[in-house]
């Protein structure tokens, strides 16, 4: 089978990633980027990913589960879930001790995976994740279970939100159109942009080594750790 060949064992994550396209003017070249510091430092008590259904079928819990853990870990504090309206909600006000992320699972409403995006709200800075359960639901198999696939999802979204990846190895698909927003470089990072290049390795990876795209990219960690090292040294407002 020419798909499963192409990524048999051995096959190196390097020989499938895209080329760096240049960024916008005025992305910043230099650390910590456009690294987002209120998500990577422990610059509040806590991280709280509030659900909203809105259409479609329930989440996949434990994808859930693996993004607030690896929200806590990148974080440096505790990260929940909590249903929109059930026990631990905000209800009428945010607490100005927690990020909140607000993840809406929108069905069909969009035609993509996911997207995400920060906005303002009652003066201040919250986030937004929409993911369409639905379109993973069509394409779990038995080698990329829905769970996984809405892990990735969850992951890549996140990711976005981090800021990553920095310019020296991230890509504009549609260069020089900038819409889309960058992706990693690297197949191997759920930040890389589901094309043909990257399924092939997904399933390689999935089916001959049983490994998911569940964190970053050596690259993307390693800006990570440099942003913070940054931040540690130079600490500044993160808004
Ligand atoms: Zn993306
Ligand atoms: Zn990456």
């Amino acid at each position: 089978m020419v798909v499963l060949a192409l990524c048999a064992p051995g096959c190196a994550a390097s020989s499938l990633r895209e080329r760096v396209t240049p960024f916008p003017p005025g992305t910043p070249h230099a650390v910590p980027w456009q690294l987002n510091r209120e998500l990577l430092q422990p610059v509040n008590k806590r991280i709280q990913f509030v659900v909203e259904i809105l259409q479609g079928h329930l989440p996949e819990p434990e994808a859930l589960d693996d993004l607030v853990r690896l929200a806590a870990r990148y974080g440096e504090r505790p990260a929940s879930w909590v249903l929109s309206g059930g026990p631990g909600a905000p209800v009428r006000a945010l607490d100005p001790d927690t990020t909140y992320v607000f993840i809406r699972y929108v069905g069909w409403r969009i035609p993509n995976f996911g997207l995400s995006f920060a906005q303002q709200f009652a003066g201040r800075r919250v986030y937004l994740i929409e993911i369409n359960q639905s379109r993973h639901r069509r394409w779990r198999s038995s080698v990329l279970p829905e769970r996984r696939l809405e892990e990735q999802t969850l992951v890549h979204e996140y990711g976005h939100l981090l800021g990553l990846p920095p310019y020296d190895h991230g890509y504009f698909q549609r260069y020089p159109d900038f819409s889309g927003g960058a992706h990693c470089v690297n197949p191997d990072c759920p930040l890389t942009k589901p094309t043909l290049r990257s399924i092939l390795f997904g399933i390689g990876n999935t089916a001959f080594r049983r490994r998911f795209l569940e964190d970053y990219c050596a690259q993307c960690r390693r800006a990570i750790e440099a942003a913070k090292a940054y931040w540690r040294i130079n600490g500044q407002p993160y808004i």
